[in-house]
């Protein structure tokens, strides 16, 4: 069997250079001809997995199928390609170590003194090694944090050594680096990139391509500058420059030939670029007819990040209608009965994704009621489902003390709780249901005529389920259906209220699964829907002001 080849993509001078994007893009060239790509992200951070992380510190948690919990550059490596990622594809040291040390416990070293190199490098290694299947071409890792640190000189390391052991045509060393411009100066400067690859070659790593992030184009000058100090071929100084849309950065790394040249180093003979699809898409996003604008309502809203995936299914919902997306971040904490109809009134649709936590709860509960009475086209997820689904309890079926057991432990009405709570129903034992899950959908419901299909697989992140022995009797006699469960019936997915242009709630996490060229059909739909409303709603408008002049006249 073949092994496959590799990109290494490290990182300079400061972090949030977007080497996640960088390496998702190198990908997506590589996949546009022909290839077939993995991608793997070591993380030198201590925490185990980003599961228990902060999304305020640490952004989203992405979900894979096999239900890992990893970084949020996952969610564009499977954005920009076909890779299929698993538990495998991301690792920290945390998880390296925890290895390391059960080996330890169990007597695996014989005796030996346990050492970063080489019993930790060599864990890094295996851990590359369980994505170098026979199934990919390329497999690209990204190392997180920015080289100097020293977190991850152990990343660095491992690297290194693979450079040696796969030889120069196996592997191309990709570094994403900083040109700032100093507007005292009026220049672009190459010094801290002097120094980070200085950094680089220190540790045994000489660059093959360099990915200079800059604010304006690179003159040749300078990338003559930067290709002598550096020590890399002219034709590898790429300037990475800021962009409109990440979507753009493929296209251009496609101009400058980032592809072309990591072929040949690599000796990788492959079709010509197949990137028209691709550019039809980002001219979509650039072009759109009109925009639609969607309402938020959640509880990280000042730190985009967190809703990473949430943001851009939302964008590629709006490319089959020609939609541009304008994205209200409200607050839910702050929305009460008395201000909703004044925060939520411009909104064309409303959204309230996941969370945890009780915080926002009763301003989510505001938001939806506002979105039921008024028809406002309304998308729940996870979270956003079970909040749907207490309103609809306390304010329709009567029942004022609908809750769930995360909010209220001892509430009378537990509509959602962890199915365990029942007794002698069989739990899964473990804590999160996560990963993907079947479920099989109700005919005649949005979410059965937006899939085109009666049987689904969505991704989960929650805890908490309907209740659905106890409750669903009284939801559905008042008028909500559930319209998707899991085939045994134990776990309900899906909820709808029919008498609504689109109301929708669901306890998976669609956003995970949308690319910008196949975006996810519960987002299509709720942004179609959402801009029938805006259409609607701006005619109603336009008629009340033209009987007003006309009663004026
Ligand atoms: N907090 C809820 C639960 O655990 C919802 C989780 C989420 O929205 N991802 O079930």
């Amino acid at each position: 069997m073949p092994k496959p080849k590799y990109i290494f993509v490290t990182g300079g001078v400061v972090s949030s250079l977007g080497k996640g994007i960088a390496a998702a893009s190198i990908a997506n060239l590589l996949e546009s001809r022909g290839l077939r790509v993995t991608l793997q992200k070591l993380d030198p951070y201590l925490n185990v997995d980003p599961g228990t992380m902060s999304p305020f510190q640490h952004g989203e948690v992405f979900v894979t199928d096999d239900g890992a919990e990893t970084d949020l550059d996952l969610g564009h490596y499977e954005r920009f390609t076909h890779a299929a990622l698993s538990k495998d594809n991301n690792a920290t040291s945390g998880r390296i170590y925890e290895r390391i040390l059960a080996k330890e416990r169990r007597g695996d070293y014989l005796g030996k003194t346990v050492q970063v190199i080489p019993h930790v490098t060599n864990e890094i290694r295996a851990q590359i090694d369980k994505v170098s299947t026979g199934d990919v071409d390329v497999v690209l890792v990204e190392i997180g944090g920015t080289v100097g640190d020293i977190e991850s000189l152990p990343f660095i390391e491992a690297i290194r050594q693979m450079r040696h052991d796969v030889g120069r045509a196996g592997c191309v060393f990709v570094h994403v680096t900083l040109v700032p411009y100093i507007a005292a100066a009026g220049e672009l400067k190459t010094k801290p990139t002097q120094h980070s690859v200085k950094e680089l070659r220190a540790l045994g790593i000489q660059p093959d391509i360099l990915l200079c992030r800059t604010e304006t184009d690179l003159s040749r000058e300078l990338r003559e500058k930067i290709a002598l100090f550096c020590d890399v071929d002219k034709r590898a100084v790429i300037a990475a420059r800021d962009v409109d849309t990440v979507y753009q950065v493929p296209v251009n790394f496609a101009e400058q030939g980032v592809d072309d040249m990591a072929l040949e180093l690599l000796r990788l003979p492959a079709e010509p670029r197949r990137l028209e699809p691709w550019k039809r898409m980002v001219e979509g996003l650039r072009n759109p007819e009109d925009k639609v604008t969607i309402g938020i309502v959640g509880k990280y809203v000042d730190y985009e990040d967190s809703y990473k995936s949430l943001k851009e299914a939302l964008l590629h919902g709006g490319l089959p209608h020609g939609l541009r997306i304008k994205i209200e971040w409200i607050e839910a904490e702050s929305i009460t009965r008395e201000t909703a109809a004044r925060q939520l009134g411009e909104c064309d649709g409303l959204l309230v994704p996941g969370g945890f936590g009780i915080r926002g709860i009763d301003g989510m509960t505001e938001a939806i009621r506002y979105a039921r009475e008024k028809k406002v086209p309304y998308f729940g997820i996870c979270l956003g489902m079970q909040t749907m689904v207490i309103e609809f309890m306390r304010n329709v079926c009567g029942i004022a003390e609908a809750h769930s057991t995360e909010f209220a432990p001892a509430a009378k009405h537990r509509v959602f709780f962890k199915l365990r709570e029942l007794k002698g129903v069989e739990d899964l034992g473990g804590t999160m249901r996560l990963g993907a899950w079947p479920c099989r959908l109700e005919a005649g419901s949005f979410a059965r005529r937006a899939y085109g299909a009666d049987k689904i697989s969505e991704r989960h992140r929650h805890r908490y389920e309907f209740n659905r022995p106890e409750y669903e009797r009284t939801l559905t006699a008042h008028g909500m259906r559930i319209t998707g469960d899991t085939p045994d019936g134990a776990y309900v997915e899906i909820c709808e209220l029919p008498d609504h242009p689109w109301y929708l709630g669901c306890q998976f996490h669609p956003e995970f699964k949308s690319k910008p060229l196949e975006p996810h059909p519960l987002f299509a739909a709720f942004i179609g829907a959402s801009y029938e409303y805006h259409r609607r709603h701006f005619r109603s408008v336009a008629e009340q002001e033209q009987k007003q002049f006309l009663r004026m006249r």
